[in-house]
C-alpha cells in the first residue's frame, strides 16, 4: 500500500484536530482483523472510532487522498467474512456513532450506528415502545443494516430492511447524505435505503438509521410442539403460514433432533429429543385471550400433522428455558463432541415455503450420508434455515465447506437464496451468479463502479469479480 506511513502520520494529525481515536498499536488491532466467520484474519495498518458522521467524513476524505483501503466495522459478528480488512487499510469502527432522537410522533427513533441491538431495545421500551428486528447475536444497529438481517421476529415485525425508514450516509467520496424523507409514501427517485441496506460497506459508511418503532407488548406466553419427523415438523409450520400472519404470534422457530440432542447436553435444558418447534406470541392485553385463541389454532394445526405432543408455555422459567435452547444452540454445538478447538461454520439459507420440506430434508440426508452431526436451528416461518456444522482439521474444515456448498446450490436450485439473512461475505460470493445470473451481478458491479471507482470502500469482499472464488472439492458437486 503507498505511502503507508505518510498516511498514519496525517490520520493522527485528524485525530487529534477532530478529537478521532486513531489506533496504529499492532496488538490492538488485531481485535479489528476478524469477525465469527471461518475466515482468514486480515491486519489492518490503523483504526479509528470517529463519533460523528463529519468525522467519519474526514477519515474517508484522507483515506481518498491516500488511497488507503477503508473497512466499516460494526460489532464483528457477522458469519461471512464481510468486515475483514482483506486489503489491510483503515478500519472505520462506528461504536462511537451514538445519536439518539426518539419521534413519538411518528413513531420512530434516529439513532448512530454504533447502537447495539439489546441496548436499543432497553432504551426504546424504557420510552414504551418496541424495536422489532431480533438477530440471536448482538449486532450493532448500522451491521444490521449494513447485511440486511433479521432474526426471530421477523413474522411480527418483518427484516431490518422493512423497519428502516431512513439513513445517513457517508459515500465513498466523503459527501453526507441522507437516503430519503421519512414519511410513509415518497416516489421522488431511486430507493437508496434499500440500495445500502444489505451493501455490506461497499457503498460508503451507513453513520445513521431512522427505524419505525412499535407498540410495546408486555404480556407474552409461549408454545412447543414436537413431531417424529422434521419433515412433519416443517410442514406443520408451512400449513401456519397459509394461514397469513396471527396477530400475536412473533417468534416460529424450528430445532432440528440434533439441535435439541446438543443444546441438551451441553445447556442442561431437558427438551424431549425430538424436531422441536418453539412458539412466542406477545399482547397488551394480560388476560392472554388473544394468545391463547392464536394459540389453540396453531394447536389443531399441529395436531393434523402428526406432532406428538404440543403444549402452551406461560411466560416464566420453561418458556425461558426453551428459549436458552434456541440461543444457545450455536455454542452448544461447538462444544457438544468435547474436542479441543472445534469451530463451526455457521450457514443460513432462505427457500419459498413450498420447497421448504424438502430441502430441510435432503440437507439433513445429505449430512447423514457423510456422517456429519446435522444440527439446523431456524427462523422457520420465514422459510430461513441455519446449519451449525463442526469442524476440527482441515480436511473436516474443507468436508463442512462441501456440505455447505451442497446446502446452497439445493436452495438455489429449489428457488431460493445463498443467504436469508447472514449476507455474503467472501463466505457467499462463489453462489451469486447461480442465484442471481451473470447480467445481474453486472448491474452491481456496475453500481459499485459507478460510486467507489477507485475501489477502496471495502475492497475484496460481496462482488465476484473482487474475491478469489475458494476451491471446493470434487465432490461439493450437487
Ligand atoms: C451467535 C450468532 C447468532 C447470529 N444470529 C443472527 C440472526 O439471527 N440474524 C442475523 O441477521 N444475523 C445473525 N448473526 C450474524 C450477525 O450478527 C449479523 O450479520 C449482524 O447484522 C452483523 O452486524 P455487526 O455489527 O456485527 O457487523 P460486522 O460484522 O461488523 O459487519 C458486517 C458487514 O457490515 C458492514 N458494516 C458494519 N457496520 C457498517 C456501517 N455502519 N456502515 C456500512 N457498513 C457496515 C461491514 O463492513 C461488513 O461487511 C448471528 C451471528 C452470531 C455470531
Amino acid at each position: 500500500m503507498p505511502s503507508k506511513s505518510q498516511f498514519i502520520v496525517a490520520l493522527e494529525v485528524l485525530g487529534r484536530e477532530q478529537s478521532i481515536e486513531v489506533i496504529v498499536d499492532a496488538k490492538k488491532l488485531e481485535s479489528f482483523s476478524s469477525d465469527k466467520s471461518v475466515y482468514e484474519a486480515h491486519l489492518p495498518c490503523a483504526a479509528v472510532r470517529p463519533d460523528s458522521l463529519e468525522s467519519v467524513s474526514s477519515v474517508v476524505k484522507l483515506c481518498l487522498q491516500h488511497n488507503v483501503p477503508m473497512t466499516p466495522q460494526g460489532a464483528a459478528s457477522g458469519l461471512e467474512g464481510g468486515c475483514i480488512p482483506r486489503h489491510g487499510g483503515c478500519v472505520i469502527d462506528t461504536s462511537k456513532l451514538r445519536r439518539f432522537d426518539i419521534d413519538k410522533a411518528n413513531s420512530c427513533v434516529w439513532v448512530g450506528a454504533g447502537w447495539k441491538k439489546l441496548e436499543l431495545l432497553k432504551k426504546v421500551h424504557s420510552e414504551g415502545l418496541h424495536f422489532g428486528p431480533d438477530p440471536a447475536s448482538n449486532p450493532s444497529v448500522g451491521g444490521m443494516c449494513s447485511t440486511g438481517g433479521s432474526g426471530m421476529s421477523t413474522l411480527k415485525y418483518g427484516t431490518t430492511r422493512e423497519n428502516v425508514l431512513s439513513l445517513r450516509v457517508v459515500t465513498p467520496s466523503g459527501a453526507i447524505i441522507q437516503t430519503r424523507q421519512v414519511v410513509r409514501k415518497s416516489s421522488t427517485g431511486l430507493d437508496l435505503t434499500q440500495l445500502y441496506c444489505g451493501s455490506e460497506g461497499t457503498l460508503g459508511v451507513i453513520g445513521e438509521i431512522c427505524f419505525k418503532l412499535h407498540k410495546k407488548l408486555d404480556f407474552i406466553a409461549g408454545g412447543i410442539a414436537q413431531f417424529n419427523t422434521t419433515e412433519d415438523a416443517v410442514k406443520s409450520v408451512v400449513e401456519i403460514r397459509k394461514l397469513g400472519n396471527l396477530h400475536s404470534l412473533i417468534r416460529c422457530e424450528l430445532l432440528n433432533k440434533g439441535a435439541v440432542v446438543v443444546s441438551n447436553q451441553e445447556l442442561g435444558t431437558k427438551l424431549p429429543v425430538a424436531p422441536t418447534v418453539l412458539l412466542e406470541f406477545a399482547d397488551s392485553e394480560p388476560s392472554l385471550e388473544a394468545i391463547r385463541r392464536d394459540f389453540s389454532v396453531l394447536e389443531t394445526i399441529f395436531q393434523s400433522q402428526r406432532a406428538t405432543s404440543v403444549r402452551f408455555l406461560k411466560d416464566g422459567e420453561e418458556l425461558e428455558s426453551v428459549w436458552e435452547a434456541r440461543r444457545g444452540c450455536l455454542l452448544a454445538a461447538g462444544k457438544f463432541r468435547k474436542r479441543k478447538g472445534e469451530k463451526i461454520l455457521n450457514t443460513d439459507v432462505c427457500v419459498p415455503l413450498s420447497a421448504l420440506s424438502d430441502t430441510v430434508v435432503s440437507t439433513e440426508e445429505d449430512f447423514a450420508k457423510a456422517d456429519v452431526p446435522c444440527v439446523i436451528c431456524a427462523h422457520i416461518a420465514d422459510g430461513n434455515f441455519h446449519c451449525f456444522i463442526p469442524f476440527q482439521t482441515p480436511e473436516e474444515k474443507q468436508r463442512a465447506l462441501s456440505l455447505e456448498f451442497r446446502m446452497v446450490r439445493r436452495a438455489i436450485a429449489n428457488g431460493g437464496s445463498a443467504s436469508g439473512e447472514h449476507g455474503v461475505g467472501v463466505g457467499k460470493v462463489k453462489h451469486l451468479v447461480a442465484e442471481h445470473g451473470a447480467h445481474h451481478i453486472a448491474v452491481q458491479e456496475n453500481i459499485k463502479k459507478a460510486l467507489d471507482p477507485r475501489n477502496l470502500m471495502n475492497p475484496g469482499a460481496f462482488y465476484p469479480s473482487q474475491v478469489a472464488l475458494v476451491s471446493i472439492n470434487p465432490d461439493a458437486k450437487l
